[in-house]
């Protein structure tokens, strides 16, 4: 599998290059600004003793504080945090918010942890954390962490500092001060990205038909706005399977499926598919929206749809972009794409520092149009920088604001 972060550095060279960025402004961004690396020593409900690897690493604060994401799972690498901090400051970017990438985890399996070892597990990476608070850091959530685990990163937090401070984590349930609509704003980002890409191919969405990886928070959000929109979804999976029927699946009785079942595999009225045929099915638009690097160059060739929305971060590798792009496939990349969850963090912050908290169709209204400029503002770049594609497009936005503040604070 392609190395995610080498993934993010090409694009980020390419868009450079395209975009005639300062040569000292890139060679800044090769690599992050901080990266912290750290061990969690716990002993565990069960009686085992573990030392858990953790990361955060800060890529690029030159637009404000270091933001997001916090990711547990057992196979994590540096690499990836990495790829992610990198991907994070650009959709702060794209989604103009003043705020740095960052992104951290920590290697370990949920599922071999009780919520005890968790608690104490995710209250120690917190109190390793340096710098950090609403003007430095300011954690979020991603896979493998949930509200709960940021209401007891937000509580360690404030025991720490002996004050209240909301905007200090974000993802954190709504009565600690969490955002409204924060669960389905990916989702829900995804969907009006993929609108609007439709609508410039002057593509029906209640015409056409849709695939979609991963039926998690993101594909599930998604996928249900899209049934309601009207559109044929011929295809869902997850990581046990996927599943398959030409005239379209029954979303909310899949949804009822998943919850009894834990999976997609064997709902009824589908015939089963596997992961790797998904994407050379018979349809208009495809949504990753699992894992990174799952759309590469031994499958992109056989890929029939005009539309890819990146739910996933990085679903899509180097050499497949290419591919596709040749073949005249439309990509709205990730940094746009699954910018919501993002905004919604950027509300949550601006919420928490106000003491002032919104309704959700107030969040939903916003996301919208945050979303739609950044995906207007992409277009636009494109369409300005002869051989970039709307993720070129995206990255050069970017970047030219990273210039331009890097060069403001004197660092270039
Ligand atoms: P999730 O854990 O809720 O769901 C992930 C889904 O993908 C599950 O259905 C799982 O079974 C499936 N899956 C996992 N590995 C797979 C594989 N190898 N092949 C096929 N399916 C697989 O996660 P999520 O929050 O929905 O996130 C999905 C993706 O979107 C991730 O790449 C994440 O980084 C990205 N993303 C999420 C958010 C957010 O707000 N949740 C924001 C930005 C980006």
């Amino acid at each position: 599998m392609d190395n995610v972060f080498q993934v993010a550095i090409n694009t980020l060279n390419r868009a450079g290059k395209i975009g005639q960025i300062d040569e000292r402004v890139m060679q800044i961004l090769q690599v992050p600004k901080r990266i912290q690396q750290f061990h969690i020593p716990l002993k565990l409900d069960s009686g085992a003793f573990k030392v858990f690897p953790a990361y955060r690493v800060h890529y690029c604060d030159a637009l404000g504080p270091c933001r997001n994401g916090t990711r547990i799972r057992p196979n994590l690498t540096l690499d990836e945090i990495k790829a992610l901090g990198l991907f994070m400051t650009i959709k702060h970017c794209a989604a103009a918010i003043p705020a740095g990438g960052a992104k951290g985890g920590i290697k370990a399996d949920p599922a071999e942890l009780t919520q005890n070892d968790m608690e104490r597990l995710v209250r120690a990476f917190v109190r390793a954390l340096s710098p950090k608070g609403p003007w430095a850091d300011v954690p979020g959530a991603d896979i493998g962490t949930g509200e709960q685990a940021m209401a007891w990163m937000l509580d360690e937090y404030e025991q720490i500092t002996g004050n209240h401070c909301p905007a200090a984590i974000n993802d954190k349930p709504p009565i600690l001060g969490g955002s409204v609509g924060g669960e389905a704003a990916t989702g829900r980002g995804v969907f009006i990205t993929l609108k609007a890409a439709a609508e410039d191919l002057q593509m029906v969405i209640s015409k056409s038909s849709a695939v979609v990886q991963g039926f998690g928070q993101v594909g599930t959000a998604l996928a249900e706005l899209l049934d309601a929109e009207g559109a044929k979804i011929v295809a869902v999976s997850d990581v046990f399977g996927g599943i398959f029927n030409a005239d379209g699946i029954d979303i909310p009785a899949l949804k009822t499926h998943v919850a009894e079942t834990g999976k997609v595999v064997g709902f009824h009225g589908t015939e089963p598919v596997t992961n790797e045929e998904l994407f050379a099915l018979d349809c208009d638009i495809i949504v990753p929206a699992a894992v990174q690097s799952v759309i590469h160059k031994d499958n992109a060739a056989d890929v029939k749809a005009k539309l890819i929305v990146e739910g996933a971060n990085g679903p899509v590798t180097t050499e497949a972009d290419e591919i596709l792009a040749e073949k005249g496939v439309t990509i709205v990349p990730d940094v746009v794409a699954n910018s919501g969850g993002a905004t919604v963090c950027h509300f949550e912050r601006t919420q928490g520092l106000s003491d002032q908290y919104w309704d959700l169709p107030t969040v939903n209204t916003m996301l919208e149009k945050r979303i739609l400029a950044a995906y207007r503002d992409a277009a636009e770049t494109a369409r300005v920088y002869e051989g970039a594609t709307l993720r070129i497009g995206t990255w050069i936005s970017a970047l030219k604001k990273i210039e331009k503040a890097m060069k403001l604070r004197g660092w270039v």
